[in-house]
């Protein structure tokens, strides 16, 4: 083996953590001069889920329903068209699709810039601190991080191959006219709001009575029936148990308790994600997973294998990019920047649902803080309004916000709120829950008026 197979560090995932940490152990070991190498192995194009098939194709669709609903509401503020307004699904798909090409352009380039070394390939360990790529060269390294992602996960039901997943969804070629979208979780809820929006006649099947149930009852509860009131079908307490082609060619879906359900153009499979943990040869490197495969890693990202880490979705906790980053980024500094105690707080991480009307939320569920502190000290304030938006127009859309106190001095520990601009308003209010924000610390803060966001800062 050549000089040039070792590597000081090796990062497996060119995605949002992997990046995120090679870059910054770059910023740290180039400057020492040393000679220090950094790799990144990569399977498929750069950037990971988030780049090309997650948080920004999506939120490009998710701006593209937004248009829609601007252009649904312009006639009640006086806007006139020439004739039909016409979507063309190709067009915006070309603009998305190029935009990705040259953001994988522009992280390709930042690794060069940083000098580090990208392997194309598919990485897998042939022993403790050894990776093998596609079959072919091995590597080794005095540090490896594991940020290897996940993919979506499909069911084990007869007919399954004719659904699609979210991948999927960013190949779609047009809007199909029809989609059943199974699942709960917020890619479900995101896609079958972006396809409803568009025109496309969408139902969401979903295995309990409610979906996002992680999230606080008032979230679920605000947006199943918003949703219902704009016209998702939705079919509840039901699992697909398979699919079949009917003699048009559309899809359709048997349930386990025998709901009939229309038949379809598109299913899109959306019941979670498995992490990419179970053909990296892990056990070549005594990494061991938990009973999801999902890496197990301590509180500074360590594996079960002495200088090997691992961020990011394959750990299963909190699957969103700026964790991904900041644990990346963390790591990056406790290992090569002398940062010895540095390590990513999993707690307050707020989180945005590109839903229809998007959700912010920040803290604990009111649930989760009745839980943690007790009913006793737990005192909620919720309030229920009509944007001023709605006030020219007769499709109305609720805003609801609850913020979650405890104690005697009311320390906000939980802000949830759903409405028009929620996903911009929440990244503030995240910083102030952070900072251990109390309720009078919100009512001193003079409001801005009018605007959604001042209700936060008003509630009696
Ligand atoms: C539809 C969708 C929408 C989303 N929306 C949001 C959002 O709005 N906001 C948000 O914060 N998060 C969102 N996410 C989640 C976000 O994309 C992930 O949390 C994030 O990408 C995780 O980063 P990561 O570094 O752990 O893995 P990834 O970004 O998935 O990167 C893993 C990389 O490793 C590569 N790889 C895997 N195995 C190997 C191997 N053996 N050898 C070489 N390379 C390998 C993969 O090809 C991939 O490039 C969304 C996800 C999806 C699917």
């Amino acid at each position: 083996m050549s000089n040039s197979n070792h590597f000081t560090y090796l990062v497996l995932g060119a995605g949002s953590g992997g990046i995120a940490s090679a870059r910054r152990a770059a910023k740290h070991l180039n400057a020492r001069g040393k000679g220090d190498r950094i790799g990144v192995v990569e399977v498929t194009r750069t950037g990971g889920t988030c780049v090309n098939v997650g948080c920004v194709p999506k939120k490009v669709m998710w701006n593209t329903a937004f248009i829609k609903e601007m252009i649904n509401a312009s006639p009640s503020y006086g806007f006139k068209f020439g004739g039909e307004v016409k979507f063309e699904w190709p067009i915006i798909k070309k603009a998305r699709d190029d935009y990705i090409k040259r953001l994988n352009g522009i992280y390709d380039n930042n690794l060069a810039k940083d000098g580090i070394v990208k392997l194309s390939g598919y990485g897998k360990f042939v022993g403790p601190k050894e990776i093998q790529v596609s079959g072919g060269e091995k590597y080794t390294a005095d540090h490896i991080l594991i940020a290897t992602g996940g993919k979506p996960n499909v069911p084990d039901v007869p007919g399954k191959e004719l659904g699609i997943t979210s991948d999927g969804f960013f190949e779609l070629e047009d809007l199909p006219k029809s989609t059943l979208v199974v699942g709960a979780g917020y890619i479900a809820v995101e896609l079958a709001g972006v396809l409803h929006t568009l025109g496309s006649e969408t139902t969401m099947a979903i295995r309990n009575e409610q979906f996002l149930r992680t999230f606080d009852d008032m979230l679920h509860h605000t947006l199943l029936t918003q949703m219902e009131n704009d016209g998702v079908k939705f079919v509840k307490n039901s699992s697909i148990i398979s699919l079949e082609k009917n003699a048009d060619g559309k899809i359709v879906a048997t349930t386990n308790n025998n709901v009939k359900l229309p038949p379809v153009e598109c299913v899109i499979w959306a019941i979670g994600r498995d992490p990419n943990s179970l053909d990296i040869g892990l056990d070549k490197a005594g990494i061991q997973v938990d009973k999801n495969n999902f890496i197990k890693v301590d509180e500074f990202q360590n594996t079960t294998a002495p200088g090997v880490y691992a961020v990011g979705d394959v750990c299963g906790k909190l699957l969103l990019t700026p964790v991904a980053i900041a644990a990346g980024r963390r790591l990056s500094e406790r290992l090569f920047n002398a940062k010895d105690g540095l390590k990513f707080e999993y707690e307050n991480v707020a989180t945005v649902i590109f839903s229809h009307p998007p959700i912010g939320t920040v803290g604990l569920t009111e649930k989760e803080a009745v839980e943690k502190y007790g009913k006793e000290n737990i005192k909620c304030y919720n309030s229920t309004f009509v944007n001023m938006f709605y006030s020219v127009q007769s499709h109305k859309v609720k805003t609801s916000m609850k913020l979650v106190c405890q104690g005697e001095n009311e320390k906000v520990v939980g802000i949830h709120i759903i409405g028009d601009s929620s996903d911009e308003i929440i990244q503030g209010f995240a910083v102030a829950v952070k900072m251990g924000a109390t309720k009078s610390d919100l009512d001193n803060t003079c409001a801005i008026h009018p605007t959604a966001g001042e209700e936060l800062v008003t509630m009696v």
